[in-house]
Parts: C-alpha cells; structure tokens; sequence
C-alpha cells in the first residue's frame, strides 16, 4: 500500500509552458549527487554553466568539512595542537553551530565531537572496518576515545569564528554535512532563477516547485531491508515541494562482530553502535541540513526517547523499527502525521 506524504505549504511558482527537465549527475563525498531542474526558458541551458556552480558549492563543502580530505578545515582542527584556537570559515561555522545545538538537545546522542569513538568502530576515514585485518575496539579503547568527545570544551565563538582544540578531540560532520550540501545547492539553483529543482547528495533530497505538467517531484522513501515474508512497512512516498527529507539507517555500512550487529549510527553516551532496534528514521524539514542532523539525533535515541524529543520541536519524523520476529513498525510524529492522506 502507498501512502502520499503532502508538505502543507504550497509555493508559488507555476511551471512554464515550455519547460523540460534536465538532470546533472557526479560523485562527492564518497557517494553521487544529482540536480534536477526544469528550464522554462527558450534560451538554450547552459548545463555545462550549472555543473561547475553546484560543483563549486559541493567542493566548498569538502574542503571545510570532510574528515576525508586531509587538509580540509575540519582535518586540521583534528590535528590542531593541544590548546590551540583555529579559525572557522563561514559555511562551517554554520554547521558547527547547528551540530552544538542538536547535541545539546539531544543529551549527546548527536555528538559532531564523537569522532574517536566513530573511528574506532571502523566508520571513520582510517582504519575502516572493511580493511582487513580490522578488528573492533575493546571496552578500555572505547573508554578512552570517549574522553576525547567533550563537544562543550570546545568553546565555540560563533562571532569571533574560533573553536578551541582541547588536544585529541575529532570533529566528525558526516551525519549533518551531507544534508547542508543539499541546501547549499538548492539554494544555488534557486539564485540562478530556477524555481522547479530537485537536489539529492548520497540519499539526502530538497525539491521545489514541480515538474512540467504540475506534479510534483516524489520521492520514495527508503524502506530498509527486513526479513523475506515478513511484514513489509507501507511504502511512503513523499511530495518534495519546498522540503527536504533525510533518512538515517542501521543498513548502509554495518558488519557483524562476535554475534553484535554494528551499524554506522554510534551512541555516543555508551560508546557503543547502536542497539535501540531502529532499523530507520526519516525526517522531512525545510532544510536538509537540519533534516539530516535530526534523523541522526533520532536514530540514536530510539523510539522512546526520540518521539518524545521530535514532538517537542515539532519535528516531522518516521520511524521504522524492527520487530523481533522480523517484521518492521512505523511510528510517525504528529506534524508527519499531518502530512499523511
Ligand atoms: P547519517 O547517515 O546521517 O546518520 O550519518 C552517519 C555518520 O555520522 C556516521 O558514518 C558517522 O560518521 C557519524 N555519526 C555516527 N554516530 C553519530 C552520532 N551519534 N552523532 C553524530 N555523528 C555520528
Ligand atoms: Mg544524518
């Protein structure tokens, strides 16, 4: 069964007569992006023009935030000598502020500081679990690591744009700076004059507008991988028309340890990979960024705590959660609800 998710709002912008959809694609941060727009103008497009300034917008984001690349602003705050201040370049800086925010919120189960701990897991740049010879860090690793994610002594000077490196403290953006990519490039595309635009970068989407014809640009959310036979949740499709969705899962990067299902989504307050039984959570926001910090933030605290923390902030949130005998169960916040026909 499908059901039709509808943002309340309605933009203005009506799509032209003469109007075709053209699609960009490439790859960053270790995964593909694509940009989708509706050209309404007899001009011929320029998609040469358009690749090089939503690539300009990605290569931004890498080079400030990528703990892959090494001399990224992020990678020399990791590397920053003990008691140092660095500074902060605007993009970041936005970012930071709202990573500190929904850690705060969140008692720390969304921690960007809990990058030790994420590296030693294997889920960081270096080693990877997929490396061979890897093997899972012990109780005393994850104990000291854990020391090293104190995201409030880092001091964050918002005005002055400085944040201070205690010593060993690992920033690790990767579970909010996906979705500001998507804005960043949304927002581009929006400057350009395109009004009808969809973006995703790795599984993370905003649209507006709509398609040639009036419909919108839907979107099939994620379901995640169940057991064969057993009860499959509805299949949801939602109308990204001024939205943005993001969707955390425990099924992208896991391994198996000694009988222990390790996902990517780390509870930073126990050091340990989640074990909440949350298989997904997709959150719907006008921005990406805050709809892919908050899928994190509530993918690590479960259902119980998280419908309780999502409620309060309004947030529009889908959980799925595994059931022992194999099945999955949605939960939905209110302002998702609102959504649902
Ligand atoms: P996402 O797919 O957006 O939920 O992001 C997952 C990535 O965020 C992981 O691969 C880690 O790099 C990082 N991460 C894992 N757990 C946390 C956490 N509790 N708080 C912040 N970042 C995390
Ligand atoms: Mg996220």
């Amino acid at each position: 069964m499908i059901r039709v998710l509808v943002p309340l709002a309605f933009e203005d912008a009506q799509p032209g007569l003469i109007a075709e959809v053209h699609t960009v694609r490439g790859e960053t941060m270790g995964t593909t992006w694509q940009v989708k727009w509706v050209h309404e103008s007899r001009q011929p497009v320029d998609e040469a023009f358009i690749r090089r300034a939503i690539e300009a917008e990605l290569c931004l984001v890498v080079d400030q935030m990528s703990t892959w690349k090494k001399d990224s602003v992020l990678s020399s705050f990791n590397e920053a000598a003990p008691s140092s201040l660095v500074s902060i370049p605007d993009a970041l800086a936005d970012v930071l502020e709202a990573s500190f925010w929904l850690a705060d919120v969140s008692g720390g189960a969304f921690n960007p500081a809990a990058g030790a701990v994420v590296n030693l897991w294997g889920f960081g740049p270096a080693p990877r679990y997929t490396d061979s010879g890897f093997y899972p860090p012990d109780v005393d690793e994850v104990q000291h690591a854990m020391q090293r994610t104190n995201w409030e002594s880092l001091g964050f000077n918002r005005v002055g744009k400085q944040l201070f490196q205690p010593g060993g403290v690992w920033l690790d953006l990767s579970a909010i700076a996906k979705g500001y990519a998507v804005d960043r490039v949304a927002q581009k595309m929006i400057d350009m004059g395109f009004c009808h635009v969809m973006v995703e970068v790795g599984g993370e989407f905003r649209g507006h507008g709509m398609r040639p014809g009036g419909l919108p640009w839907w979107l099939e959310l994620e379901v995640p991988p169940c057991v064969p036979g057993s009860t499959v949740a509805l299949v949801n499709h939602l109308a990204l028309h001024g939205v943005a969705v993001a969707t955390s899962g425990d099924y992208r990067r896991v391994y198996v340890h000694d009988g222990l299902y390790c996902c990517h989504s780390v509870d930073p307050r126990t050091g340990q990979p989640i074990t909440n039984g949350v298989a997904s959570v997709s959150v719907v926001h006008k921005y990406c960024m805050w709809a892919d910090g908050w899928a994190t933030a509530l993918m690590v605290l479960g259902v119980g705590q998280g419908i309780v923390l999502a409620e309060r902030h309004g947030i529009a949130a889908l959980f799925v959660e595994r059931l022992p005998e194999g099945g999955l169960k949605e939960t939905m916040t209110l302002a998702m609800r609102n959504m649902a026909q």
